[in-house]
Order: structure tokens, then C-alpha cells, then sequence
């Protein structure tokens, strides 16, 4: 079983659609981003990322790529998904948190939660909502946030394998301290870490 964290922060501004979970709420403003800039499903795909240790959101969607402009973060959930599948995990499950004066996120749970689920590949899924009760610049409504975590297991694609070859891939073994996680098959194109997110 692996761990990751994600978080994120967008600023709100006008003229902009609001979408958090891949669902379009109504609102007097939207979040800022190149992409549709889903506060929540990047804080989600930055745990899967962080959980199968395979960097950031910044890494596999680079804010600098125009195919990212306004770019469904949904779609990128699922590419994300994708690599993790490829480097040898599932989901477990995936808890998180947006944190908004406004608007109320109630009514909007269940479906962030059923899109975020559907990407997933599991009915795992949790979505709270948390008002910043005023306080400070969320509180004001210059911006939404979100944090996530996930928990990840790695396939056991090599149970059928004798005891003795399956050491020939580590990656996908027990691992016995830290480090080693397989290598991210999506890296290729001198991706570093970029500061700028995918957003
Ligand atoms: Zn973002």
C-alpha cells in the first residue's frame, strides 16, 4: 500500500466557468488556470502521482503545453490513471477536501464525487466540502483550494511467478525500505518537475 498527498489553489475571477470535480456549479466567478483549472481533481491526480511516486501533476501536464490550454483536468485524471496502471497500481480509495466561502458545495457532492469515481475506477471516492468561515484570503473569496489522498496497491502481477524469478522485477515486488518505485513510464521527454503546474 502506497500513500500521496495532493493540494491545490486557484484564484476566483471573472469570466471564468467554475468547475470543481468536473462539475460545472454556478457562480459570479470561475477559477483561474490554462487549463479549466479544477482545483479538486488536481489535488486528486497530485496524490495518485505523489502515492505511485511518479512526481506531479506539473510533470505529466505541463502548464507550458497549449495542449493543456483549457484542457477537461477529467481528462487528465484519466491519463493519470492511466500511468499508474501502467507503472503496476490501483486505486484503493481517494479522500478530499475543497475548502470554499462560496458557493455551497453540498448539493454539488455527490456528483463530483460520481465523475471523480468513474476516472478512478473506484467507488472509493469521497468529496467534503469546508467553508474558510471567512478568515483570511479563501475567506474572502479570492480563491478556492483543495487537498486530497490517496491510497494505492500495487498489483500482484507476479503471484503466478515462481518465488525465485519474480526478484527479476523489483518493481513490483514487496519493497523492503523506501525507495524504488518503478520507473515512470510517461517521463521520457526530459520532463523535470516544473515549477508551474498543469494548470
Ligand atoms: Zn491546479
Amino acid at each position: 500500500m502506497r500513500v500521496g498527498i495532493g493540494y491545490d489553489v486557484h484564484p476566483l475571477v471573472d469570466g471564468r466557468r467554475l468547475v470543481l470535480g468536473g462539475v460545472v456549479i454556478e457562480h459570479r466567478a470561475g477559477l483561474d488556470g490554462h487549463s479549466d483549472a479544477d482545483v479538486l481533481t488536481h489535488a486528486v491526480i497530485d496524490a495518485l502521482l505523489g502515492a505511485a511516486g511518479l512526481g506531479d501533476i506539473g510533470r505529466h501536464f505541463p502548464a507550458s503545453d497549449p495542449k493543456f490550454k483549457d484542457a477537461s483536468s477529467l481528462e487528465m485524471l484519466a491519463a493519470a490513471v492511466e500511468s499508474l496502471r501502467a507503472a503496476g497500481f490501483r486505486v484503493v480509495n481517494v479522500d478530499c477536501t475543497v475548502i470554499a466561502q462560496a458557493p455551497r458545495l453540498q448539493p454539488h457532492l455527490a456528483a463530483m464525487t460520481a465523475e471523480l469515481a468513474r476516472r478512478l475506477g473506484t467507488d472509493n471516492v469521497n468529496v467534503k466540502g469546508k467553508s474558510p468561515e471567512g478568515i483570511g484570503a479563501l475567506g474572502q473569496e479570492a480563491g478556492i483550494a483543495a487537498q486530497a489522498v490517496a491510497m494505492l496497491e500495487e498489483e500482484m502481477q507476479n503471484r503466478e511467478a515462481p518465488s525465485g524469478r519474480a526478484a527479476s522485477r523489483p518493481g513490483h515486488l514487496p519493497r523492503p525500505a523506501g525507495k524504488g518505485s518503478p520507473p515512470p513510464r510517461q517521463a521520457g521527454k526530459g520532463s523535470r518537475p516544473s515549477r508551474r503546474a498543469g494548470r
